[in-house]
């Protein structure tokens, strides 16, 4: 028998309805590329969206067409998160970052028709362009005032554009299984690969990211999206905001610690999302400059995913901002949401120290996906917080396939996706994430994890940046090699930082050996590059190896 309930697709549009008829005023900031601070409301949003699908329209774009973003966070790209997917279009984010010659073969595999840019962009869309094959139309989200002389062919002004257009528009009324938009993993081995969401699955993974027991986004917040809007769609945040009606601040291009520090006080910021890295640029400005956060900001959660938050990291916010840590795991695959490091009420009583280990941990699964852990044969490992084994997942917002079914079939037999991590999980159901199953260093035949080695070295009060990797060794097969940024004006001895990891970290994972470096590589989503670390390191061999 049949549920005699409506039968309402769930689509992006119903999103920016929703805004419009639920928190017409609430506002969005974005600092600009062009320089001043833009605010409008999700009002204006609504009705220039409606104006940008009408004037993709008339450029020709038809539902399920490709239309290209390389875009900072700010209001433009807002509207065009709601406009293109919203006119059944899908949104493809392109992560700047990238090498020219990435963005130049996902463009061509995603056959994008339209490319939207921001004025940063220019030069690299100007270098682009004679090869992106499949792209009708160059759109600068700039106005007149801004327009450069360009060798771009055809080039368009997106204030231009909107402006010859009617907000009349009536949201098509789509399969909820279409096409809402299209985003490449970072691909720091092989090819990058297309996860290509859809409505539905953008829709209940928005529901996820706003309940109480996951990033608990409300009218009540202020929230600062770090994390940039070519990175898993800033983590649901556009669609979480249209939701629940959050007051966004969008950063645009600068992202260093004084710039953000300058939007968390100005705009009184309560909730910030972003990856390690950038909170590391923040907490040593703030040291470097003798800001005092807590008395200065409004800052109450940060949430903090892409890589693993030092525990180290969770303790400065806490003491020096006043600021909770909400660490968060997920992966471009999961979109991404997959768990979120919430306290249980037990939790609440314990000492900081005790506290803080908790916060270490990616969190417990979002409702909507499941999780389990496997050997290497594939055979399900005991949730007892001891166990470290393959994670899976499985859920209404995880990929199936990749675009155009690049790299093949993903899922096993029972549908579950291996995420390439490994990890534990306790009976609290709190995941811990070990390693990437590529970086776990195979010592003697047991698995000694490179993060948590990290994230001991991350502690120690001198330390810029940390990163452990496997080296080949005779005896033991792999041993660590911990590689240290320190602090500007600071010396630290080899000696000295291996003391304060003993008793930190198991005895046998102490790392053979510590070298200082001036930097660390990272992807182009701010995770530690260990590929090329690896080969950097190819040729080092221990002393006593
Ligand atoms: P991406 O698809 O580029 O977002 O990368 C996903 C990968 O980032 C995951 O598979 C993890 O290896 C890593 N990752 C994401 N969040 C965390 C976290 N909180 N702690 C440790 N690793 C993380």
């Amino acid at each position: 028998m049949l549920g005699l309930m409506q039968e309402h697709p769930l689509l992006v549009s119903s999103l920016i309805e929703h805004a419009v008829a639920a928190h017409p005023g609430a506002g969005i900031v974005s600092r600009t590329v062009e320089g001043p601070v833009h605010r409008c409301t999700w009002r204006d949003v609504h009705r220039r969206s409606k104006q940008a699908a009408n004037a993709l329209t008339a450029l020709g774009v038809r539902p399920g067409d490709r239309v290209a973003t390389l875009a900072w966070n700010g209001y433009r790209h807002m509207e065009l998160y709601f406009g293109v997917s919203g006119m059944g279009a899908v949104l493809h984010t392109l992560n700047p970052r990238l090498f020219p010659e990435q963005l130049e073969y996902i463009v061509n595999h995603a056959e994008d028709s339209v490319l939207c840019f921001d004025l940063s962009f220019v030069p690299l869309v100007e270098k682009l362009a004679p090869q992106l094959e499949s792209v009708r139309a160059f759109v600068l989200m700039t106005d007149r005032a801004h327009m450069p002389e360009s060798s771009i062919p055809g080039l368009l002004c997106y204030e231009d554009l909107l402006a010859a257009q009617s907000d009349d528009y009536a949201w098509p009324d789509l399969d909820e299984r279409a096409a809402a938009s299209l985003c490449y993993t970072s691909g720091t081995t092989g090819k990058p690969k297309g996860v290509l969401y859809s409505h539905r699955s953008t829709v209940l993974h928005a529901f996820g990211a706003c309940t109480v027991d996951s990033l608990a986004v409300s009218r009540d917040d202020t929230a600062l999206l770090v994390v940039p809007m070519f990175h898993v769609n800033a983590w649901s945040m556009p669609y979480a905001a249209a939701m629940s009606g959050a007051r966004l601040v969008l950063p645009g291009p600068a992202l260093d610690g004084a710039s953000v520090y300058a939007l968390l006080r100005d705009e009184q910021v309560t909730l910030a999302l972003g990856v390690p890295t950038v909170w590391l640029m923040l907490l040593q400005h703030v040291s470097a400059a003798g800001l005092e956060p807590a008395t200065e900001l409004a800052l109450r959660r940060v949430v903090i995913g892409g890589a693993a938050a030092p525990r180290s990291m969770a303790e400065a916010f806490e003491r020096d901002f006043g600021a909770f840590v909400v660490h968060a795991w997920g992966m471009t695959e999961t979109s991404p949401v997959g768990t979120v490091c919430n306290l249980l009420p037990e939790h609440r009583a314990l000492p900081l120290e005790q506290r803080l280990q908790v916060q270490a941990k990616q969190g417990r699964a979002v409702f909507g996906v499941r999780l389990k852990l496997t050997d290497d044969e594939g055979r399900a490992l005991p949730h007892d917080g001891q166990a470290a084994g393959h994670l899976k997942i499985r859920g209404p917002w995880v990929a199936r396939a990749y675009y155009r079914d690049e790299g093949g079939p993903i899922l096993d037999d029972e549908g579950w996706f291996d995420t390439g991590d490994v990890a534990t999980i306790d009976p609290d159901g709190y995941m811990h994430i070990t390693d990437r199953s590529k970086d776990v260093i195979k010592s003697g035949g047991e698995w000694i994890s490179s993060i948590a080695i990290e994230n001991a070295a991350m502690g120690h009060p001198l330390v810029a940046e940390a990163a452990v990797i496997g080296i080949a060794h005779p005896k033991w097969q792999e041993r660590p090699l911990l590689l240290l940024v320190v602090k500007p004006g600071q010396v630290l001895e080899r000696e000295s930082v291996l003391h304060y990891l003993d008793g930190r970290v198991a005895k046998w994972w102490l790392p053979d050996d510590v070298l200082f470096v001036r930097e660390l590589p990272h992807t182009a989503t701010g995770k530690l590059l260990k590929t090329a670390l690896r080969e950097q390191f190819r040729d080092y061999r221990f002393a006593d190896a």
